[in-house]
């Protein structure tokens, strides 16, 4: 029997070996971002509500979890927004309370952390990873395109506001586009601010995968040692590419609507499909070629390699 809210386990960049939890369906976001991975936001918003019955996520858990993986992280993320459900608290406390051994993190563009229902929610996660990529409100609409209402200063007071009251991690990831968010003074202002809301972890990220804009170029390793320094944050980390290690434990029975699974949310390489189902990169290759048969498999070449996708029916 197959999995419809969890997905991977997968190597993530920056949480290592984690089990996503998708709580939101594709492709509902508050934001739009030029560089998201999962596609245009079909349906933008900052109305909480509940998109599935928990008792649905709690039972897959359950079930994955039981088998007692190997994993560094239990992720609340997916196809859009987490804080947008109003599942996210209950999902947090199961997981919590029944696998206490996991440790539980969120993923978040951090748009509702000035929502104190949200703030009180995410209290017993271990680690919540929100995204400030800059203090300039005109970049801010460029690079996420939010929902109505939702403004830079809202956002940072929030994220001061979850800071004082959140006992566990914030690792807050700060995205980089050369171009539209790497001007000298831009970072600066965003390193004084970063300095005041005190993350455990500064993650610098880029583009790895195609994003929804084409001209979405990724920073670096220079330009993001750059912008490290103009930061002011000099143990700011670089997430790195993709790597490619060893295969994960899970066995999937029916490989071919893995991959369909794994593509509909995210492009992947054929290296990145090999990772995380344990199959060889030829049988991954066997299975895509196969798959091109229907319209729906779509291919982009980018630096890292072709990337395959999945759209709707
Ligand atoms: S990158 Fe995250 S916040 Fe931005 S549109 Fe995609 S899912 Fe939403």
């Amino acid at each position: 029997m197959g999995y419809t809210h969890l997905f991977g386990p997968v190597s993530s960049r920056r949480l290592g070996s984690s089990l996503g939890v998708d709580l939101v369906p594709y492709k509902i976001c508050s934001f739009d971002c030029v560089y998201c991975e999962v596609g245009s936001t079909t349906r933008k918003t900052t109305s909480r509500q509940e998109f599935f019955p928990p008792s649905e996520v709690e039972a897959e858990l359950t079930r994955f979890l039981s088998t007692t993986p190997t994993l560094d992280f239990v992720t609340l993320s997916g196809s859009g927004e987490p804080t947008l459900s109003s599942s996210l608290g209950r999902v947090i406390r199961f997981v919590k309370s029944g696998f206490p051994s996991y440790p539980l993190a969120v993923l978040t563009n951090g748009s509702l952390l000035w929502d104190q229902e949200v703030q009180r929610e995410l209290m017993p996660a271990d680690v919540v990873l929100p995204t400030l990529s800059t203090v300039n409100e005109e970049t801010f609409q460029r690079i996420h395109r939010p929902s109505p209402g939702l403004t830079i200063g809202k956002i940072i007071q929030g994220l001061k506001d979850f800071r004082i009251v959140y006992q566990g991690e914030i690792w807050l990831e700060v995205f980089l586009i050369p171009g539209v968010n790497m001007g000298r003074d831009d970072l600066a202002a965003l390193g004084e601010e970063i300095q005041r809301i005190r993350p455990e972890r500064v993650q610098l990220n880029t583009l790895d995968r195609p994003g929804t804009e084409p001209w979405v170029r990724p920073a670096g390793r220079e330009e993001l040692a750059e912008a490290a320094r103009i930061l002011g944050l000099p143990g700011a980390e670089q997430i790195q590419p993709a790597s490619h290690g060893s295969p994960h434990e899970r066995v999937f029975t029916d490989p071919a609507s893995m991959i369909v699974e794994m593509i509909q949310r995210r492009p992947c390489t054929v290296e990145d499909i090999s990772e995380v189902t344990g199959l060889h990169r030829q049988a991954v290759g066997k299975l895509i070629r196969e798959l091109s048969r229907d319209p729906r498999l779509r291919s982009r070449r980018e630096a890292r390699g072709i990337f395959y996708s999945w759209t709707g029916d």
